[in-house]
């Protein structure tokens, strides 16, 4: 009988492993509350209608992957000894209370990734929107659009219109500047024709507690990003603290209330609830992530020398011992590759294979008006800016979808919007 993979989580990390597994050699079930995988670098450009959105996502379940079992149950704990995950179904509407059932497994992918951290400010998981999952990306396009509507209507007054159409990106990280960017598109173009004497009042903010936005760069490049920014009449307030959000309005440290129509929060990340459960080593700061050696194997809880038998844990969740790596989705594929080249190689002992090493990609970030950075991987290069990175980030953009189908149909929406304009009035 082929060994029984369980795969937690179906996200870059996960859908990575389902989706590239020798499915002849593992019996292999995916357990996670979402039934598709969300390429995250596409969601602002699809919430902005740069394309359709489910091209920002791909689904667990296909044709070409029958063999492959897929369960939307969240795995609420693990019992290492037993060799067993105790699942939980996950649905919203889960009237009849299904009951929770345990999956063995002889091999085991941990991969749940991590959720967005409020900081315990109050007021945002209640009126934020945040920018996780396609179905994020739809509620920002449909806040967008309704917004539009009611600053369109006869008796809304002028400075109802001002605080309507002031929109708020929490988060000067790629993320949230991306948001920004490709918002701050739409509001020069799209909107600008659909609603005339209305469009042109949309104004955007970007607030940050650090000191700089895109701090992962090197100075010159966020500098000119924020210049950038700037000059497109985009507000960009670093030092900024936070302090709560309300429905219509949030308050700083700095200037007290700031009315809003919509905040989108892009900052910060926070484990998730099953990584409290698992007695695992955990990293001690920061962000608490599972420890792993350097071939990806998890480490017991009370001895750094002893690893759970054929326990794997990689993207956001997990971290390297004593070898951190950021929480990007292009950590999480190249770990997923490696986890696929052993498991689909003639021995799937970790031992046998060399450690994972990681590849450092070139950072690249989209700051608007066909304009961006790229950050040199030289240290004597200062990096790149203008169209050339923004070329580099749209061909990005296609090479993060790795459904051919779906690669085909970003081009073609692109071609098709330099043609007619963005479609993005009538979906
Ligand atoms: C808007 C946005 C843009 C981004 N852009 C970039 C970029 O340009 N470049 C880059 O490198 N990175 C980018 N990132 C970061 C990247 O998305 C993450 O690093 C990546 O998603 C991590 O992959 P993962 O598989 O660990 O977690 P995720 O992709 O978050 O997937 C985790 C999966 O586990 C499931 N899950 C959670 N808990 C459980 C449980 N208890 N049981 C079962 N399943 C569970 C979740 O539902 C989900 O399916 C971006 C992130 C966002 C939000």
């Amino acid at each position: 009988m082929a060994p029984k993979l369980v795969i937690i989580g179906s996200g870059w990390a996960g859908f990575y492993i389902a989706e590239k597994i020798d499915p002849h050699k593992y019996d292999v079930t995916v357990v996670s509350p979402r039934r598709t995988s969300a390429y995250t670098p596409l969601l602002a450009s699809a919430a902005c209608g740069v394309f359709n959105f489910y091209l920002a996502e791909d689904s667990v379940r296909s044709k070409s992957r029958k063999q492959i079992h897929f369960l939307k149950a969240n795995v609420t704990g693990i019992d290492f000894d037993g060799k067993k995950c105790r699942c939980e179904p996950a649905f919203d509407d889960d009237d009849e209370h299904l009951p929770v059932f345990d999956l063995s497994y002889d091999l085991l992918v941990i991969a749940p990734g991590c959720i967005p951290n409020t900081f315990g400010t109050p007021g945002v998981e209640e009126h934020a929107v945040f920018m996780k999952n396609v179905s994020d990306a739809m509620k920002v396009r449909k806040i967008l659009f309704d917004l539009l509507e009611k600053a369109s209507l006869p008796n809304t007054s002028p400075e109802r219109v001002k605080e309507l159409l002031h929109i708020v990106v929490v988060g000067g990280g790629p993320t949230g500047i991306e948001m920004t960017a490709e918002l701050d598109d739409l509001a020069h173009k799209e909107l600008q024709d659909l609603y005339p004497g209305v469009g042109d009042k949309l104004s955007i903010s970007i607030h940050d507690i650090a000191p700089n936005i895109l701090s992962a760069y090197d100075k010159k490049l966020y500098e000119y990003a924020n210049t950038q920014l700037v000059r497109r009449h985009i507000e960009v307030k670093t030092n900024s603290h936070i302090e709560r959000v309300e429905k219509d309005c949030f308050y700083t440290k700095e200037d007290g209330r700031i009315g809003c129509g919509m905040l989108v929060w892009a900052t910060g990340n926070k484990n998730v609830p099953l990584l409290e459960e698992l007695n695992v080593r955990k990293t001690q700061k920061g962000l608490k992530r599972i420890l792993t050696d350097s071939r990806l194997r998890v480490v017991k809880a009370k001895d750094e020398n002893a690893l759970h038998d054929g326990v794997f844990a990689l993207g956001d969740a997990a971290d390297i011992d004593g070898a951190s790596l950021p929480t990007t989705a292009e950590v999480a594929v190249q770990k997923a590759k490696y986890l696929v080249e052993i498991f689909n190689s003639m021995s799937s002992d970790a031992a046998a294979h060399s450690p994972f090493k990681y590849e450092q990609k070139q950072l690249v970030s989209y700051i608007g008006g066909r304009d961006g950075v790229i950050a040199s991987k030289d240290n004597d290069h200062e990096g790149w800016t203008g169209r050339s990175a923004w070329l580099a980030w749209r061909g990005s953009n296609v090479t993060w979808n790795r459904n051919l189908r779906s690669r085909v149909m970003i081009v073609f929406t692109w071609a098709l919007n330099a043609i007619f304009g963005k479609e993005i009035a009538k979906i």
